[in-house]
């Protein structure tokens, strides 16, 4: 951990007496057979309950349908239908909403985090630490590309979003029920879940492991989404997109004064017409700074109209499963945690 960060002192924890899991799903029907094994292995040899919430992400595939079959034949198994495609970080927002154990570990379905790095998070649990995240020692099967970019990404976050944002983590975390209630009291509608996660600034430590290669079927983080994310990270956390504008605007200034200074040494010196090149440099070079400062503006405007609207984050239209799947009705999703959505506690 790094040493500009809060000291906390660290209360140590019983074994949580249940563990949930947040899977969200998108499209995953070639992993979800392993999946549902690994799963299932992990489930029967860990020493404490273990509860499993998966949550389809508007799937388009039969991904649905082998939850609720798997949820049909254990108990331990609650499927939260998402009315459509959220994206990832909302899916999982809602999996943490509804998830009712004493540690929840969120995590991707496609195996790339091994379950076996639970059993040292949560011994760091038991240390007293709140927030457990998995740092990646090396990515396994990834492009050249892709690891380019996130080396990128988190570097450029830490130096221009978050000093404390831990680098080359990814969502893979078991949270506390502390830590997570606090989390769930972040309603806001741009989610970069792992920098909410460590701006609570609850105790946090890292497990590092080796990242395994997708078991199966393609990435659901597309290069668009990934720049989407990460322009998600860097507007919802911090207004240096709009203080670009202003050393943008610097260097437009500065080189206006050039052109003004240099206009006026040929006026006197009378050797040109007017420098019809030089002006359109200028104009086209201001305008354009205009645009790109007033886009900024713009992101930051929508950003603020979306979240005004106060929509919920989420629509759930089916719950499948799990212990107490009887007495919740449907289309809870929408209540805030703490409101009567979520299933007992064991
Ligand atoms: N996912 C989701 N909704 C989306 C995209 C992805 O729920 O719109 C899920 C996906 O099913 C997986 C996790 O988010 O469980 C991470 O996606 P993926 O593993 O494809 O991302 P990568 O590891 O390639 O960055
Ligand atoms: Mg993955």
């Amino acid at each position: 951990m790094s040493s500009r960060k809060t000291c906390h002192i660290l209360r140590q924890k019983p074994f949580p007496r249940t563990l949930s899991l947040v899977i969200p799903l998108y499209n995953e029907e070639e992993v979800f057979p392993l999946l549902r094994s690994e799963v299932t292995k992990f489930m029967d040899e860990f020493p404490a309950r273990v509860e499993v919430v998966l949550v389809n992400d508007g799937s388009r595939d039969r991904t649905v349908e082998l939850a609720a079959l798997w949820a049909g034949s254990d108990s331990r198994i609650v499927v939260l239908q998402l009315a459509r495609n959220f994206g990832h970080q909302l899916a999982a927002t809602a999996g943490l909403d509804n998830a009712s154990g004493d540690a929840v570990v969120l995590m991707d379905a496609d195996l790339q985090d091994p379950l076996s790095v639970i059993h040292r998070m949560v011994d760091c649990y038991c240390q007293g630490y709140h927030v457990v995240y998995g740092q990646r020692e090396r990515r396994q099967g990834e492009s050249v590309f892709k690891t380019a970019t996130a080396w990128l990404f988190y570097r450029g976050m830490r130096r221009f979003v978050s000093r404390d944002l831990p680098v080359d983590t990814g969502d893979f975390r078991l949270l506390s029920r502390e830590s997570l209630h606090a989390l769930n009291e972040m309603r806001e509608t741009h989610r970069f879940l792992r920098g909410m996660a460590s701006w609570i600034g609850f105790a946090e430590c890292a497990v590092r492991y080796e990242r395994a290669p997708r078991a199966a079927g393609e990435t659901k983080y597309p290069l668009s989404k990934m720049f989407k994310l990460a322009w998600t990270a860097a507007t919802s956390f911090s207004t240096i997109p709009l203080r670009l504008s202003i050393y943008l605007a610097i260097v437009t200034g500065i080189f206006g004064l050039e052109e003004a200074v240099r206009a006026l040494i040929t006026r006197f010196l009378g050797t040109t017409v007017a420098g019809w090149t030089s002006l359109m440099i200028v104009t086209a070079l201001v305008g354009s700074a205009i645009l790109f400062c007033l886009g900024i503006l713009g992101q930051y405007v929508g950003m603020i109209f979306e979240q005004s609207k106060s929509r919920p984050l989420y629509l759930i239209s089916e719950r499948i499963g799990g212990q107490n799947a009887a007495v919740i009705p449907a289309g809870h999703g929408i209540e805030r945690p703490g409101t009567g959505a979520r299933a007992a506690s064991a």
